[in-house]
């Protein structure tokens, strides 16, 4: 599913959280957005997910104007979302409940989701009783398990100390080239962005726009994390952040 933004602003009073914003995402493609506090990513999202009208401008699904939130497209927030008195496998099956899906189709779906990130032996547990990863990869097996074309994700690993982060990043990596879908990744953090994301945008605020974008098309490959181009790309991501911001 192809996500588009088209010279979207949106105002809250006289602050412009986002100005003449214009994005493709294409079908399948895992983009990156990164830039500091304010400058509008989570409004972005928050479009893309249906959950935020824009003020002008339009964002489009395939072609088609988002209106409210769609059962294609999933948000995974920071704090996970998970409901704290279901089970694990509760949680993992509940996006496909409120679709009126069977139990017992929801039940197979949701164990397969489970078994792709790790977690089936915990199917039991609450989401208290799971660690901060645990936690996260129960939130991406919810929306593997819809089978989501997109998934849009805020700073979904910040809370994660820095290797677990990197486990969940493989994790995201494989999911996505196993699965192809379109993936919006906002973070603060440079090497995650590069890592994950075949483009990526820098952002600044006042008004939220994008100020630069960088290809990354060795997203993906085998041995990128540890190469010297991986590095250079850093840097590069790095110094925009800096350009963004002072201007
Ligand atoms: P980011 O995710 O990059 O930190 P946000 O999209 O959360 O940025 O916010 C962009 C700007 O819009 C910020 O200045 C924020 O304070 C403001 N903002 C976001 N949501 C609202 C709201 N519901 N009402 C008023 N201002 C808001």
């Amino acid at each position: 599913m192809r996500i588009e933004f088209k010279d979207v602003s949106v105002s809250y009073d006289e602050l412009h959280a986002l100005a003449g914003f214009n994005l493709t995402v294409g079908s399948g493609e895992s983009v990156a957005i990164i830039g500091p506090s304010g400058c509008g990513k989570s409004t972005m999202l928050r479009l893309a997910a249906g959950l935020t009208a824009p003020s002008s401008g339009v964002v489009l699904a395939d072609g088609e104007p988002i209106t409210h939130p769609r059962q294609e497209v999933a948000l995974i927030l920071q704090d996970y979302g998970l409901l704290p008195w279901k089970s694990v496998l509760a949680n993992a099956e509940l996006g496909l409940r409120i679709r009126r899906m069977s139990r017992k189709l929801a039940r197979e779906r949701a164990m397969a989701a489970l078994q792709q990130v790790g977690l089936a032996p915990f199917a039991r547990m609450r989401p208290k009783e799971l660690s901060g990863g645990m936690q996260q990869r129960l939130a991406l097996a919810r929306s593997i398990a819809l089978e989501s074309q997109v998934l849009l994700m805020d700073e979904p690993l910040s809370a994660l100390d820095a290797l677990l982060r990197e486990d969940l990043q493989d994790l995201l990596l494989e999911t996505w080239l196993e699965r192809h879908h379109t993936q919006i990744l906002v973070t603060h953090s440079i090497e995650e962005a590069v890592f994950l994301g075949q483009r990526i945008f820098v952002m600044a605020p006042r008004p939220g726009r994008v100020v630069a974008q960088i290809d990354n098309p060795r997203v993906g490959e085998a041995g990128y994390r540890s190469s010297q181009e991986f590095f250079d790309r850093c840097t590069q991501v790095r110094d925009a952040l800096h350009e963004g911001g002072a201007r």
